[in-house]
């Protein structure tokens, strides 16, 4: 009888796998396609230096849009992408596409303005990021300092040296960098000095209830003073208020990102919120 209910126990376990890798392999299915044919969105959210109350920045985030009209984010399908392999050519698209927004609005004035572009760990697998980076580059003529790239502390941490060989050669043409994510994971500070980022972005997690709940502020405190210890611009993304943002300003934070001045948005409506 124990027995039996053990087997039970074990094929409804397995019931629930299959239902689970049956949900991803339908996700994978209609994903490739939507990649290989370009019909991924890339949508931008503003980033604004504090002190000015200006747009000096813009993030690329990637979306998936759907028959409906409705709208897959990122957390549900990157993950898809990274573990299938896909995720170079949704990359190199993603780099591609913001590489020639930004060089459109250079060509119409706004030359103050940089892209940043996010990369997932497993970009690196297989030594093909320096590449579709210089192409991206060559293709849409934007100057290589106007490019920014965004890695979280994991990359960093990885010691295998060939992620590190391949960010030195990315460095090399001239494109910045920013640690994204900062304080979710765990960093090797030693190396996050050595890399010299341009910017540190603190987590979302410890933004949005600044100035409204002290849990947070010494931590976001300590990592602006480190941050400008190490010579980096500090970013916080996920200001959702004024409360916030006055903390921050209080705090010395260079530039913010959040709900409070835009979300994401697709190009046509980022050309509107430039000339507003
Ligand atoms: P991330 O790089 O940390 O991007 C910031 C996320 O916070 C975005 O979510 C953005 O929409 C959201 N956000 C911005 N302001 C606020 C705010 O005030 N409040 C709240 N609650 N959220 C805010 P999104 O667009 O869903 O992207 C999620 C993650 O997916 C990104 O996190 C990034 O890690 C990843 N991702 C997005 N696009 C790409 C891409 O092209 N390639 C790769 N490899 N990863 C991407
Ligand atoms: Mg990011
Ligand atoms: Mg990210
Ligand atoms: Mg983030």
């Amino acid at each position: 009888e124990s027995k039996r209910k053990g087997r039970n126990r074990f094929e409804y376990y397995n019931a629930a796998l299959d239902e689970r890798s049956d949900v991803l392999f339908n996700l994978l299915q209609q994903l490739r396609p939507a990649v290989l044919h370009n019909k991924l969105a890339v949508y931008y959210q503003p980033l604004i230096a504090l002190e000015t109350g200006k747009v000096c920045a813009m993030e690329a985030l990637v979306r998936w849009p759907q028959e409906d009209g409705s709208l897959i984010f990122p957390d549900q399908f990157i993950p898809v992408a990274e573990s299938s392999g896909l995720i170079n050519q949704l990359g190199a698209f993603v780099l591609t596409e913001a590489c020639e927004y930004c060089a459109y609005q250079h060509s119409i004035g706004n030359k103050y303005l940089s892209v940043a572009v996010n990369l997932s760990f497993s970009q690196f697998r297989d030594n093909s990021l320096p590449g579709i980076v210089k192409s991206a580059l060559q293709k849409s003529g934007l100057p290589a300092v106007s490019l920014e790239l965004e890695l979280t502390e994991s990359i960093l941490a990885d010691d295998h040296g060939n992620i590190r060989k391949q960010l030195e050669h990315i460095k090399q043409l001239g494109v910045q960098f920013s640690i994204d994510d900062f304080g979710t994971g765990y960093s090797n500070l030693n190396y996050l000095r050595a890399f010299n980022a341009g910017k540190l972005k603190i987590d979302k997690i410890f933004i949005t209830t600044l100035g409204i709940d002290q849990k947070h502020e010494t931590l976001v405190s300590a990592i602006i003073n480190m941050a400008k210890s190490l010579d980096m611009q500090v970013v916080a993304e996920g200001v959702e208020n004024e409360a916030a943002k006055a903390k921050l300003v209080e705090l010395g934070c260079d530039i913010g990102q959040g709900y409070l001045w835009s979300k994401p948005i697709p190009k046509h409506e980022f050309d509107v919120l430039l000339n507003s």
